[in-house]
């Protein structure tokens, strides 16, 4: 079976093409084709790759002339990987937000569009865009079946005591509550961490620190998210790349009233210009926050201080939930990558008897146990592959 998944966020987007024969494999394969595009004002800059070509191209197109070039670099020219488009079976899509309304992946129907469109209002930067891409496809594949795999249902049966804000209780009623997100990079790495460990999941407390441009937690059991630190927005939570995280909700009120910001301007500085960026000065990137650590900076060290600080406090806020660790793991471009922020955090947990061995921790580890022998709690590094999961509930769906 050839499935299409369409990834997409506010300003980019990852497409791959992957096959499944009979059976989901144990390891994730590597896809036939994949593609990324960068949307930025009046050109789509193209690049895609296949086992044997890479193309890279800037076009002046609109969304949907987009997706028209990318269907068509499947089937001709040099990325050409089928004969014919026929040849899909289903396409996928990240869809951002289900709402309480899907608790898992569903096979997209004009009722499904028209949620998806309703739930605009709480995914204003995304479910459009999500949207977009799911009308293109009905425009240039047809009635070609569709599944939409969302960002919060993995996270759709957190209790209510830890979903519910302490506010209003008609907040209940209006659907503010927590949604949490990344859900599928939560569910990907928990399912891959219990293969890796040869264990099931259904025994394992887990928290997965998903550590990108956006960072979130989610504590796991019984193979389902339990809690997590994004809220009603990504906004919620640990300090990003660029985002604040959760702060005290009185400096907003401060904000608005004494230093005249409007929910623009208060939108822009807590999700574009806070997190390392906002304290650093510098980037929201850690690779530059630490070049900075290391040539003296210390707003840069500031920053990263700040950034560690809030990841052992919510990590610690999960273990309350979870009532013990099993196996925490890290994942996404810093928790994938930066041996520094995988020791400063784990240095914290030498209480529960969770220990690092630095040579698996510095020897760029994938989908490896980087605990040392004796440690209590197994600590992985895991290569998240959001896409894969996608295909794979559409294999399901299908
Ligand atoms: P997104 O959340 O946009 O999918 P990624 O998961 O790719 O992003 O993470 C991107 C971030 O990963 C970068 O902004 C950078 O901070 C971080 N990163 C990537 N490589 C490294 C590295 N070698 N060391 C530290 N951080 C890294």
């Amino acid at each position: 079976m050839k499935i299409l998944v369409l990834n997409a966020g506010s300003s980019s987007q990852k497409s791959c093409l992957y096959e499944i024969q009979d059976n989901i494999p144990e390891n994730p394969p590597k896809p036939i084709w994949s593609a990324q595009v960068e949307w930025r004002p009046e050109v789509a800059k193209i690049k895609i790759k296949t086992a044997t070509a890479e193309l890279q191209q800037d076009i002046s197109a609109s969304h949907s002339e987009t997706i028209a070039y990318l269907i068509d670099s499947l089937h001709q020219g040099t990325t050409k990987v089928i004969n014919d488009l026929s040849e899909i079976d289903v396409v996928g899509h990240r869809v951002v937000h289900g709402g309480k309304e899907y608790q898992s992946s569903v096979v997209i129907t004009q009722a499904v569009i028209d949620t998806i469109q309703q739930l605009a209002t709480l995914a204003p930067a995304h479910n459009p865009v999500n949207l977009k891409g799911i009308e293109a496809i009905q425009e240039h594949l047809g009635d070609i079946k569709q599944v939409a795999v969302f960002d919060t249902a993995f996270h759709s049966h957190i209790p209510d005591e830890k979903a519910i804000f302490s506010g209003a209780y008609e907040w209940v009623s209006q659907g503010i509550r927590r949604y949490g997100f990344h859900g599928i990079s939560h569910q990907y790495c928990t399912q891959r961490a219990a293969k890796i460990l040869g264990q099931n999941l259904d025994s394992l407390r887990l928290i997965n620190c998903h550590l990108g441009n956006g960072c979130s937690l989610a504590a796991v059991k019984n193979g389902r998210s339990i809690d997590t630190t994004m809220g009603f927005t990504p906004l919620d939570g640990l300090m990003m790349g660029s985002r604040s995280g959760a702060i005290d909700p009185g400096l907003l009120i401060h904000l608005l009233r004494q230093e005249n910001y409007t929910p623009e301007t208060l939108d822009n500085l807590l999700n574009k210009s806070s997190g390392l960026l906002g304290i650093s000065g510098i980037s929201g990137d850690m690779r530059q926050i630490l070049g900075a650590i290391s040539q003296g900076n210390e707003r840069a060290k500031l920053a990263y201080d700040i950034y560690i600080h809030r990841l052992r406090y919510y990590i610690g806020a999960m273990l309350a939930s979870l009532q013990g660790l099993d196996v925490l793991i890290f994942t996404a471009g810093v928790g994938e990558n930066s041996p520094d922020v995988r020791f400063s955090v784990c240095e914290a947990f030498g209480f529960l008897g969770l220990l690092l061995d630095n040579q698996k921790n510095h020897n760029h580890p994938v989908d490896i146990n980087i605990a040392a022998p004796e440690s209590k709690v197994k600590v992985l590094v895991i290569h998240t592959q959001e896409d894969w999961q996608i295909a794979c509930e559409c294999f399901k769906l299908h």
